[in-house]
């Protein structure tokens, strides 16, 4: 109810304060620099990710000659996805779908539990901005040198390092977009490709695009894209419950706020000395002691700012602080709530996750490295030949998904006396045909087959095309029909 009422508040604020305009001004925000426990996290989470996200497309993995070299690679061209060793083909796409599901599961389950600790710390959107303010930082200063530049005129010394600042954000941007294409295009290559003028014009359309989409978001629009852009912060209130952890402003030990020393044992005075430091270093510009926000990403940066202030003033620590609604109420009336992990909404989560877990690692264990498939010609169904025998044409896939070439047997179960030619190949008939397929590769070939069939009561019957790989024995089976003139029995109507 409070946090209806407080954004309603500030809703009816804004409003007043652009009179008759539906559209306000963006009020800019100057984040102060903090140091502190959550900084320093915050820290080592952006450079593991960056360094991630940079370097993996380096990182070469040999899968034998002529193969692609790059651990991770999104190869669109030839429908390939490597992970390291993994290998899935386009039939494989719902192991993707998979494990987007798992993610988005995984995501629930860490909301439901810590809040949004992704928005905090480990979105990209999050992730560019703090670096790009970082870089702020050190060319402009900190919030106040920042804002007095903002508001004064334009002098040289402005203009040098405003100069600076986008110059080296669009570096950043274009390492970024740059690393983005190299997901899909092997990255060496593409490098090269690139600064000779080579590279096809997706790769220099995508890689302008992301320069451009990471320097407009992380420089300019920031915190915007999470309060106004993100879907995330809109539905994410379904996951969290008052067991959830979040950044809290402990607000039974801060109030009443006031400014001034602290004396021991004067009556009525908070922790609180209402020093503003926890908004100032807020990178969306709100203050944690209205209560839990829409715009609250989480990052707890007001932690530290307050820890600092505690320190300062000689009081405890923490009066901001990750906990849950449910413990603080408890708090306050002076009783102790304990930590709540299993609850009916993170059990569900972690069973969905557990389910789809075991399901996905059977399925990918237990993956056909062989694939066929066949389609029956539509027209024309069937062909009666001169002699009285029904002949149908059908168009066969293999997919010899293995690292070796390999030689198949394909036949038909269901159809005794049938005999197969491949068309426009060996015109003579067999019953069993020998199929060579190159490793990693998908051959594509029409089969015309021959029967009398004895069963077409109804103008079809159910066959099987049988592959069997001469080395292994491992067979595949693709059932399909064999069409004729209804009432066909053999020959003889
Ligand atoms: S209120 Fe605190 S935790 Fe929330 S976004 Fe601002 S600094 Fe981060
Ligand atoms: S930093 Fe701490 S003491 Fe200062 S205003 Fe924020 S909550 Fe109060």
């Amino acid at each position: 109810m409070s946090r209806i009422s407080k954004d309603d508040r500030r809703l009816q604020l804004q409003r007043e304060a652009q009179g008759d305009h539906l559209y306000a001004n963006r009020v800019r925000v100057y984040p102060k620099d903090v140091h502190g426990v959550v900084r320093r996290t915050k820290w080592a989470i952006l450079v593991l990710c960056l360094t991630i996200y940079y370097l993996l497309p380096w990182l070469r993995w040999s899968r034998g000659p002529g193969r692609p070299t790059q651990a991770v690679l999104l190869d669109i061209t030839n429908e390939r996805f490597y992970f390291f060793n993994l290998e899935l083909w386009p039939q494989d796409i719902w192991l993707l779908a998979g494990l987007l599901i798992l993610g988005a599961v995984a995501l629930f389950l860490v909301t439901s539990l810590f809040g949004r600790l992704w928005c905090g710390y480990t979105c990209p959107q999050t992730v560019w901005t703090d670096l790009f303010m970082w870089i702020e930082r050190k060319i402009e200063g900190d919030r106040n040198e920042r804002m007095q530049r903002d508001a004064a005129a334009l002098n040289a010394d402005t203009i040098w390092k405003k100069f600076l600042k986008h110059s080296i954000w669009l570096a950043i941007a274009f390492w970024t977009g740059g690393a983005w294409i190299m997901y899909y295009v092997d990255a060496p290559t593409v490098t090269v490709e690139f600064w000779t003028g080579r590279a096809s014009n997706e790769v220099y359309f995508f890689t302008w695009l992301f320069t451009f989409t990471t320097y407009v978001l992380a420089g300019w629009a920031r915190e915007q894209v999470c309060t106004y852009m993100c879907p995330w912060p809109r539905f994410q209130s379904a996951m969290l419950d008052d067991q959830s952890f979040t950044v809290t402003y402990q607000g039974w030990r801060g109030e009443p706020r006031s400014r001034g020393k602290r004396v021991a044992g004067a009556p009525q005075a908070g922790d609180c000395v209402d020093c503003g430091a926890c908004v100032m270093a807020c990178p969306t510009g709100i203050d944690i002691r209205d209560g839990i926000q829409l715009e609250c990403i989480n990052c707890g940066l007001c932690i530290d700012a307050c820890n600092h202030v505690m320190e300062r003033t000689h009081q405890d620590k923490w009066l901001i602080t990750w906990d849950t609604l449910a413990r603080q109420a408890a708090k306050k009336t002076g009783r102790h709530e304990p930590i709540k992990i299993l609850r009916p909404r993170t059990i569900i989560y972690v069973s969905v996750l557990l389910v789809a877990m075991i399901g996905m690692t059977v399925a990918l264990a237990t993956r056909s490295t062989l694939e066929l498939s066949v389609q029956r010609d539509r027209a024309p169904v069937f062909v009666p030949l001169a002699d009285g025998s029904i002949r149908n044409g059908y168009t066969v896939k293999i997919a010899n998904k293995t690292q070796m070439n390999g030689a198949f047997d394909l036949s038909i179960g269901g159809l005794p006396g049938s005999t197969m030619v491949i068309a426009e190949g060996d015109p003579k008939p067999v019953t069993v045909l020998r199929v060579l397929s190159a490793s990693d590769e998908v051959d594509t070939f029409r089969v015309l087959v021959t029967a009398r069939p004895t069963a077409l009561t109804d103008g079809s019957q159910p066959v099987d095309f049988v592959l069997r790989d001469s080395a292994t024995g491992k067979q595949t089976v693709y059932h399909s029909t064999f069409m004729g003139p209804p009432g066909y029995a053999g020959g003889v109507r």
